[in-house]
């Protein structure tokens, strides 16, 4: 994609701050990171969002963040791990080819829990009919 901002970063048109990098992987620093050591994993393949995404390839990046999570934890010292990919314009996603975010968290930063809701009697069941239902 010749617009696209991280295939621009995957080419090497524009620079980034490389952590790993492999056949069919890249990840790099968030420019803005939520806490520091905060690092994107991106497919080199073009695809806009883990809703299309190549199988294959999620396989390997997914199995990418987990080894980077384990190194950030260890490394970085962090209490815990966010792992986070927003999918759609409306559900926050900026840029529009697939990544997935590795927050480093720290007891203390401070973060709250998204917020939340109740089901009312039988939606929950009305829910998973329709989700489940093609
Ligand atoms: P999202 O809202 O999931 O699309 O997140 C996009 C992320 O990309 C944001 O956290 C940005 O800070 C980050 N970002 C934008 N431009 C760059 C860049 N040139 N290098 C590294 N990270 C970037
Ligand atoms: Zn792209």
């Amino acid at each position: 994609m010749t617009d696209c901002l991280f295939c621009k970063i995957v080419s090497g048109e524009i620079p980034c701050h490389k952590i790993y990098e492999d056949k069919n992987c890249l990840a790099f620093l968030d420019i803005n990171p939520v806490n520091l050591g905060h690092t994107l994993i991106v497919p080199k393949q073009h695809s806009k969002n883990i809703l299309d995404i190549n199988d294959k390839i999620l396989r390997e990046v997914i199995i990418v963040v987990k080894q980077l999570s384990n190194k950030i934890k260890k490394n970085l010292q962090c209490d815990g791990i966010n792992i986070m990919i927003n999918n759609e314009s409306d559900a926050g996603q900026i840029i529009l080819h697939t990544h997935i975010h590795i927050i480093p968290r720290f007891k203390k930063d401070g973060f709250k829990h998204w917020p939340s809701k109740k089901y009312k009697d039988g939606e929950a069941e009305s829910f998973v009919k329709k989700i489940i239902e093609f």
